[in-house]
């Protein structure tokens, strides 16, 4: 039985990850390419798990939303219209000492998070010591040193705000030297004007003597639903309200492209986009929120793990947004929005390019530019939270150590492995008869090299839910050995009883049940 168990560091990681054929460093015989990185063999298989979990919970169990795959490149004056081309820019500084770029608003919101981590710790305290008649409330409304540093938090987030909101870069570097925030790496305070960058990648489309024109990758998904709209309304007969979904790749140019696959440059997201009656959004959004949260929460990573973050400052087109965060190595951070774009998207759309993307209300007798609601989530993200909190160092109670991915079943990229106990006596044959069949429903690994114990470590590392041993006692009563990976329990089914065991087990249907 385990003992001690460690969730990994970022580094351990992204050490299991490479050794273990779930990501590669992007051309890695030419030393790489900064911030991309390839799935390997079993990357790929969690991968899609994961979008299979997200595309059946989204499309398949929602009658009013459907899926569609549109094109990365589109007409540029998309991103005219959708406000990326003139506001899609982050604010930049560098120090003058280090070198080193950063966000401007990052450097600020890491120095608002210190204070926060200093109000938990004052309300931890305090929890212990007051025991069960400890009222948190009350102890936020009325201790002075946590009222003192949430005026502190107000202060800061005002000022920040309007600098963001009017784009007033001078002040926002007043604010990171008036707050004496030093760059992280070298602790210099020596930092240079801030100044916009725009995060969309370009090239040109055709010869340049064609004439060639600049278009961008797409920097969301999102907007290939928009422009798609009335297509799927009118060919899908869909009724308001209705959502579009889609999985995909976007690209950003980002400032700093670190910590692994969480900021990536290429990357891949999953959108949908809910149409809704004007002034039914925010009811939408609340409900959209709690689904979203109970599809997380299904994957039973640990309820503490997830808090939601409402923006502060609001994108262009929103009015109302939040984040989904989760506790990676780094702390919390943003794993998915959820946002209310009003109709924004659609009347920008509208206006450039002269075609009506609207709904004919039956009821009402009138039409309408909907009002949509989006649910956007970062599909490496989502894999890095399910690898950061799946990863477990334990030692065994031998005084031995094992590395465990504990992965949720359904998502897990081999679900059995098929392992006859020795390479002879006739079990390899019989361990290939039962490997065809489980084969035909499963992914399923067969592995005769090595000792058993060995071979149960390899399936550990990589998340296999259960090993299957084939010994000498199957060729006299047809009977295996199913070895649970978390709890390393044996027991002894059948040849027929395995399938039905298995399938109970690690089936996306018994997750999809949560959610109903
Ligand atoms: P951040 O503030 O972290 O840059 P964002 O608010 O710009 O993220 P959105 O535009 O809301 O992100 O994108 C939706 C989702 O796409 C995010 O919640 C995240 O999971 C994912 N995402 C965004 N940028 C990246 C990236 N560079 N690499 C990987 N995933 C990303």
């Amino acid at each position: 039985m385990a003992k001690i168990e460690e969730s990994g560091s970022l580094k351990n990681i992204i050490a299991h990850s490479k050794e273990y054929g779930f990501i590669f460093p992007s051309s890695e015989i030419y030393d790489g390419l900064s911030a991309t990185y390839d799935y390997g063999q079993y990357g790929v298989e969690l991968k899609n798990n994961i979008k299979q979990y997200w595309w059946k919970a989204m499309v398949q169990m929602n009658e009013n939303i459907v899926g569609i795959d549109a094109a990365i490149f589109m007409h540029p004056t998309t991103w005219k219209a959708s406000g990326h081309v003139d506001a899609f820019n982050d604010p930049l500084i560098d120090n003058k000492d280090s070198k080193k770029r950063y966000r401007a608003d990052n450097l600020i919101e890491d120095y608002v998070a210190k204070i926060e981590g200093k109000i938990k710790k004052e309300v931890d305290k305090a929890a212990k010591r007051f025991g069960d008649s400890f009222d948190e409330e009350q102890f936020l409304s009325t201790n002075p040193r946590v009222l003192q540093n949430q005026e502190k938090i107000d202060t800061i987030n005002a000022r920040f705000k309007k600098a963001m909101d009017e784009e007033d870069f001078a002040d926002m570097k007043a604010l990171i030297e008036e707050l004496g925030i030093a760059d992280p790496v070298s602790g210099s305070k020596n930092w240079t004007d801030v100044r916009q960058f725009n995060l969309m990648f370009s090239t040109e489309l055709g010869s340049l003597a064609e004439g060639a024109n600049k278009i961008y990758l797409r920097p969301e998904t999102a907007q290939g639903i928009f422009v798609n709209y009335l297509n799927v309304q009118k060919t899908g007969r869909m009724r308001i309200p209705f959502g579009i979904a889609q999985i995909g790749k976007a690209f950003r140019n980002e400032i700093i492209a670190r910590q692994f696959i969480f900021r990536m440059r290429e990357f891949e997201q999953m959108e949908m986009q809910f149409f809704v009656k004007p002034g039914e959004e925010l009811e939408w959004y609340e409900k959209w929120k709690q689904t979203r949260i109970k599809w997380h929460k299904a994957l039973g990573l640990g309820e503490e793990n997830y808090r939601f973050h409402d923006h502060l400052n609001l994108a262009h087109y929103a009015n109302a947004a939040c984040d989904i965060e989760f506790d990676f190595p780094m702390g919390f951070k943003e794993l998915e929005g959820i946002h209310s774009r009003t109709d924004f998207d659609l009347k920008a759309h509208e206006e450039h390019s002269g075609k009506k993307l609207q709904f004919f209300d039956p009821v009402e007798e009138k039409s309408y530019v909907p009002y949509v609601v989006e649910t956007s989530i970062g599909l490496d993200r989502m894999f890095l939270a399910i690898l950061s909190s799946c990863y477990k160092e334990e030692k065994l109670e031998d005084g031995s150590e094992r590395t465990v991915l504990q992965l949720p079943p359904a998502l897990a990229p081999v679900k059995v492995a098929v392992l006859p106990l020795v390479n002879k006596d006739g079990l390899p044959e019989k361990a290939r008869e039962i490997m065809d069949e489980v084969k035909l429903e499963f992914n399923a690994q067969f592995d005769a090299k090595d000792a058993i114990g060995k071979r149960y470590r390899r399936q550990d590392a990589i998340g296999t839910p259960y090993c299957v041993t084939i010994d000498h006692q199957t060729l006299e009563d047809n009977t295996v050995t199913i070895r649970e990976r978390d709890s390393m329990a044996q027991s002894r089914v059948t040849v027929d009883e395995l399938i039905k065991t298995l399938s109970d087990s690690v089936s996306m249907t018994k997750l999809l049940k949560q959610l109903s």
